[in-house]
């Protein structure tokens, strides 16, 4: 029988068992953190600045702890677009009864100046419960934790059901020629190709300490520039005629000020509407719900209340830069604008282009595209993967959803789902929403945050791969 005092005891005792279960679920054994804390820090440490740095060291001193842990130079890669900015790819060799996955992370960073920061951006420092440091959270936590959960796969012989290939690549930053995404796919696809790819590009969202929700980027809006021109004879100034290219131009970028693209959903942004519906609480819980439906008036309710649901819901073209005349005293002769579009995937660059000309309703108005303007598909909404990233956000933060996004900015994932690799971002490391730090100064990663990541990537991978 159980007297008063032994039930307090056994309460005690359970108390114990769950919290400790719970601890040792969220983070992985003190050694596999420290491999993975002392790699980070020494990527931290290695000066990688996309235009003053080089991420060669960072491949080397990836492939020297690789080999070290037992990985034959034969599944080691080292080598990229120019001696400075070497990639790195290691095979970990699975059953092969399903095609590899990628695991992508990039090893460039943003520039960053002793002087704009408080602590020395080049140096892993551990202050108040985070670590601060260049690429402590873009991206260089994923690198680390890639590379030290391989290792970590590999000591305890886990036989995975395909082979899992990590791959640390250069300029993603810069985007720029020597971009290792595009070079590997160039001239190594061998090395890189996969069912699919998991990259940056999705973390965790968290509020005043409190976790609402761990995103995952499927899908990335694609950026095009077209350049508005009005061409005129011109003439002097003090003979003014209504033609006149500057007024003309004018015209159609006010007309352009007060179009809007359709308002409407993707497979993506429907899932993310309706995860949000679950987590908002104030007054536009029902709109979120009914935008997921696909209600048109809950839509212009959302994108008349913020820029974010605004640029969600609808490809969207802004005006951003301005030229014009030569004189002041001539009469223009040019009136340019540039015109910058941020374009939803299954909206083609050729619609856009043909609605703005639609839009501004001038001949002589001439609309060109600027750059290339390739569109960037979106990554398929695979129950599979959604299903293990949503179980094991479960098991480490009980309660907190996964929520499908689609960003507005342009990761590495752009090129790879291009080239038929569906690429998520998922990373499981958890930001303030309200101060997201990277590519400015101080960039800080919780100290907490990091080793819940990896323990969530660690798990993930397994679950993925797990014959
Ligand atoms: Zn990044």
């Amino acid at each position: 029988m159980l007297t008063p005092k032994t039930t307090r005891a056994l309460r005690l005792f359970l108390a114990l068992l769950c919290a400790t279960a719970l601890r040792a679920q969220s983070t992985r054994p003190e050694a596999e953190k420290q491999l993975a804390h002392d790699i980070y820090e020494q990527f931290i440490e290695i000066q990688s600045g996309y235009t003053t740095g080089a991420t060669t060291p960072v491949a080397e001193a990836a492939a020297a702890r690789l080999k070290a842990a037992g990985f034959p130079d034969s599944d080691i890669f080292v080598g990229g677009a120019i001696p400075k900015k070497a990639n790195l790819v290691v095979r970990y060799h699975g059953t092969g009864a399903h095609k590899p996955i990628l695991l992508l992370a990039h090893t460039d960073v943003v520039e960053a100046k002793r002087e704009d920061w408080t602590t020395d951006p080049f140096q892993l420092v551990e202050k108040d419960g985070y670590f601060y440091g260049r690429g402590t959270g873009d991206d260089k936590a994923q690198a680390a934790v890639w590379i030290a959960n391989l290792i970590r796969y590999k000591q305890e012989g886990f036989k995975p059901d395909r082979d899992i290939i990590v791959a640390l690549t250069a300029d993603e930053e810069g985007g720029g020629p020597y971009s290792g995404v595009q070079w590997l796919l160039k001239n190594h696809r061998e090395l890189i190709d996969a069912e699919y790819a998991l990259n940056e590009g999705g973390w965790g969202e968290s509020l005043d300490g409190k976790k609402i929700s761990n995103d995952v980027q499927v899908s990335e809006k694609y950026v095009i520039n077209y350049r508005f021109e009005v061409h005129n004879k011109g003439g002097h100034s003090s003979l003014p005629v209504p033609d006149n290219a500057i007024y003309r131009l004018a015209v159609a970028l006010e007309h352009l000020s007060n179009f809007g693209f359709p308002l409407k959903t993707n497979e993506v942004t429907a899932a993310y509407f309706q995860q949000m519906a679950k987590i908002e609480t104030g007054p536009t819980k029902d709109d979120l719900a009914k935008a997921a439906q696909g209600s048109q008036e809950a839509m212009a309710r959302l994108a008349a209340a913020t820029p974010a649901f605004n640029a969600t819901l609808r490809t969207t073209c802004v005006a951003t830069q301005l030229e014009g005349g030569h004189a002041t005293n001539a009469l223009p002769q040019l009136a340019a604008a540039n015109v910058n579009c941020r374009v939803l995937p299954e909206d083609s660059a050729d619609y856009v282009a043909s609605t703005l000309q639609r839009v501004v309703g001038d001949d002589q108005v001439s609309i060109k595209i600027l750059g290339d303007g390739s569109a960037g598909p979106a990554s398929p909404m695979r129950p599979d993967l959604l299903t293990a990233i949503s179980e094991t956000t479960n098991k480490i933060w009980p309660g907190v959803p996964t929520v499908p996004i689609m960003v507005m900015g342009a990761t590495d994932g752009k090129y790879l789902r291009i080239a038929g690799i569906p690429t998520y971002g998922v990373q499981g490391f958890f930001f303030d929403r309200n101060d997201i730090r990277f590519h400015g100064r101080d960039e800080r990663m919780a100290i907490q945050s990091f080793y819940e990541g990896q323990a969530f990537l660690y798990d993930l991978i397994k679950q993925l791969s797990k014959p």
